[in-house]
């Protein structure tokens, strides 16, 4: 037999912006695809048009884009297998649920919601659940409890239907998850499953997925652990449609949980621990749903933190870029219990995908913000105080307050600092130091701290605490790199300008 093509889909539900973990079936199906030279597509699953949300297929969109996943089938570029959005291939799936009538697979049952709500309701008030299965399923109102006379008179008047898939009894359903290895599931306990409602024409989640794996050729389904209920409820479809050959093999991804530990990550945990667990912003009635990209995350650190939420290389190697991911990348890594999200652990990948840029990339992101900030500057000069800087940030949006100084004299002086070094001899220290920094003709980081060394020395002062001081001076507060290359780059007028200032303002 001939490899089979690996095809994966991404299936998400327009019914919502897409969630981290979400983005991480993308990533895990997008890199099992590269990985095996495979096609990664990207079907929207919109049966249910009660949960439709206007904005939220742009969303997914959108953030595989920026994620650099790129689609090779999908509702945007197309392919041989369209259309790739459930509700437009509205007319292929009653074909199939006629078949599943006709093989004795499946039912029509006329039960209205009322009287399931009733049926819920009692068995509530006697602690048992309300289930439509084998046990019960003479007792309630279908093609398979009533005559055939009833049934047809029943359609003729229009009453609405649906089809339910006819789960046999005591049958043990068997697979081998690619994470999970053997699982093996009993139909005692399975209910039959609407497929198919009369009302909008359309096939309900269960019967759409397994017809279009199935039609758009699909050959691993890569999803989340929440799905693995349904999958005696898939093998049994395959099996009814007689598909059994080609069925897909399963893989159900681990939960993404609270930094706690316990229980799955939610838009909740991330409102309460200030981080952001979707891709990109996303607008509420009351506000935003912070993003990563907005948040200052570069995609290739979100794509490396999440590959490593519930996959492990089985190396010390932790930084990945998206090709090296794809490179180590194996579905047998994947662990089979949760993930615990850890925020400190986000912005760590973060900052180590900033260290891995070069200096100039990161000086044309940090010039964007300086423009914003209305600041101008050489972009020579921006370069050298990113190399300066950037080992002390997570984010670009922090190279500003590591390196505003660079850019303007600070406004104010850090209390703190001004009480602990700016004391005793050192204010009038200070004043007398603009007049030997005056005479620095070279000026260069070595002379200007041969001057300032030879007047501590003179005047027997300590050369930390004047160092400190002359930091206040420059910066306003007890931060920042190397003093004497601050002074250097700032340039002898604004440095004495400065020292001057501070003479002056700090009281
Ligand atoms: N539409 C389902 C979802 O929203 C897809 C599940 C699957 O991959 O089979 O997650």
């Amino acid at each position: 037999m001939t490899a089979r093509k690996v095809r994966v889909r991404f299936a998400p539900s327009p019914t919502g912006p897409l969630h981290i973990g979400g983005v991480r079936t993308a990533l895990f199906n997008y890199l099992f695809a590269k990985k095996h030279g495979g096609d990664f597509i990207l079907r929207i699953e919109d049966t249910d048009s009660t949960r439709f949300v206007e904005g939220a297929e742009e969303y997914v969109n959108d953030s595989l884009a920026w994620l650099g996943m790129a689609v090779d089938e999908g509702v945007k570029e197309g392919g041989e297998f369209g259309p790739y959005k459930q509700s437009e291939r509205k007319d292929i799936y009653k074909k199939y649920a006629d078949e599943l009538i006709e093989s004795g697979w499946a039912y029509y049952a006329f039960d209205t919601p009322a009287e399931l709500d009733a049926l819920r309701a009692t068995a509530e008030a006697e602690k048992r659940n309300f289930a439509y299965d084998m046990h019960n399923r003479m007792q309630l109102k279908n093609s398979l409890s009533l005559s055939d006379d009833e049934v047809k008179q029943r359609m003729d008047a229009g009453e609405p239907w649906v089809i339910r898939f006819k789960m046999p009894e005591n049958t043990d359903v068997q697979t081998n998850d690619m994470v999970r290895g053997s699982v093996t599931f009993n139909t005692n306990t399975l209910d039959d499953k609407v497929i198919f409602k009369s009302a909008d024409q359309l096939p309900t989640y269960h019967l759409a997925n397994i017809v279009d794996d199935h039609l758009m050729e699909i050959s691993h389904v890569i999803r989340g652990e929440e799905w693995l209920p349904s999958v005696p409820l898939h093998i049994m479809l395959y099996k009814a449609l007689k598909w059994e050959d080609t069925m897909p093999t399963f893989a159900h991804l681990p939960l993404i949980l609270k930094p706690t530990g316990k229980g799955k990550l939610s838009k909740r945990d991330g409102d309460k621990g200030g981080f952001p667990v979707f891709p990109l912003n996303w607008q509420l009635e009351d506000g935003v749903a912070a993003g990563y990209k907005e948040s200052g995350y570069f995609p290739e650190a979100v794509n490396n933190l999440l590959a490593l939420l519930g996959w492990n290389p089985g190396t010390e190697q932790e930084l990945f870029s998206i090709d090296e991911l794809v490179e180590s990348f194996s579905i047998e890594r994947v662990n089979k219990s949760g993930a615990r999200f850890d925020p400190d652990k986000a912005k760590w990948f973060n900052q180590q995908h900033l260290m891995r840029k070069d200096n100039e990339e990161l000086s044309l992101l940090f010039n964007d913000e300086l423009n914003e900030r209305g600041v101008v500057a050489d972009i020579s000069f921006v370069e050298q105080i990113v190399a300066m800087v950037k080992e002390r940030v997570n984010f670009v949006s922090e190279l500003w307050e590591q390196s505003f100084f660079f850019f303007e004299a600070p406004s104010e002086y850090d209390p703190k600092v001004v009480k602990k070094r700016w004391k005793g001899d050192v204010p009038a220290f200070m004043g007398d130091l603009v007049t030997e920094l005056e005479k620095v003709d070279n000026w260069v980081a070595d002379d200007i701290k041969a001057v300032i060394a030879a007047q501590i020395e003179a005047k027997g002062l300590g050369f930390g605490l004047v160092m400190n001081a002359f930091r206040l001076a420059l910066v306003g507060g007890g931060f920042g790199p190397d003093l004497m290359v601050i002074a250097e780059m700032l340039g002898k007028d604004e440095t004495i300008s400065r020292v001057k200032a501070a003479v002056e303002n700090i009281g």
